[in-house]
């Protein structure tokens, strides 16, 4: 910018640059499909809120949801129609969780939810009326209606002695739950 400049051509030229900025950052963090935080940020925010779970000595929990069968719903219903249900799950998650909650799409059909000041039992309730409520969902392709399931895996510190093992802990529970016949939230403990 060049002096003198007027008052409202600096607000403007400000404005613009700071409108700009906010629009960069947000396509660097967020999956552009689902608006969710995107896999390197979720990557950042996990490292920082174990951080802090440890040194404040509060519980931290993180759960990993992966949906069922997705591979099927896409060849049955296709891509178009499973776009909007990864959509659906994720505005499900946003509005049911708390703003404190960080939620991010961790890949593909999989999502990660980071859960400050949270045990393992408190976890489970949300994400199992969460599950019941998504299973009831009628979802729509072109030529019929369908549901859809998630299984979810959940591990919590304290209850996880080494806190860096919670997303392995929260895998093996998911892996768990698909084992187990899908549809379900299984609390995971570390091996
Ligand atoms: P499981 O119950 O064992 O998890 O089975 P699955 O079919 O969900 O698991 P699999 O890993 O075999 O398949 C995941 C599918 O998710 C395959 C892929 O086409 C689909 N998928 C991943 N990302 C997207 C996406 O962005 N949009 C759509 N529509 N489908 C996606
Ligand atoms: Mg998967
Ligand atoms: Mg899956």
């Amino acid at each position: 910018l060049t002096k003198p400049i007027k008052p409202e051509h600096l607000i403007t030229a400000v404005s613009s640059r700071v409108e700009r900025y906010r629009q960069l950052r947000r396509l660097m963090m967020r999956d552009s499909l689902t608006g969710l935080l995107n896999h390197t940020t979720l990557k950042e925010r996990y490292a920082q809120e174990i951080n802090r779970a440890t040194r404040l000595n509060k519980p931290l929990t993180y759960a990993m949801i992966d949906l069922d069968n997705f591979k099927r719903i896409n060849d049955t219903c296709g891509h178009a129609a499973g776009d909007r249900v990864l959509k659906s799950l994720a505005s499900m998650l946003s509005k049911r969780l708390r703003n404190t909650d960080v939620i991010g799409r961790y890949g593909g059909e999989e999502f990660a939810i980071l859960m400050p000041n949270t045990n393992s039992q408190e976890a489970f309730k949300i994400l199992d009326e969460m599950r019941i409520g998504f299973e009831h969902i009628l979802h729509r392709s072109a030529n019929k209606t369908f549901n859809v399931t998630f299984s979810c895996g959940v591990a919590s510190y304290p209850e996880c002695i080494t806190p860096s093992k919670l997303a392995e802990t929260a895998d093996i529970a998911v892996y768990a739950a698909k084992n187990q016949g899908r549809n379900r939230v299984i609390i995971g403990v570390e091996k």
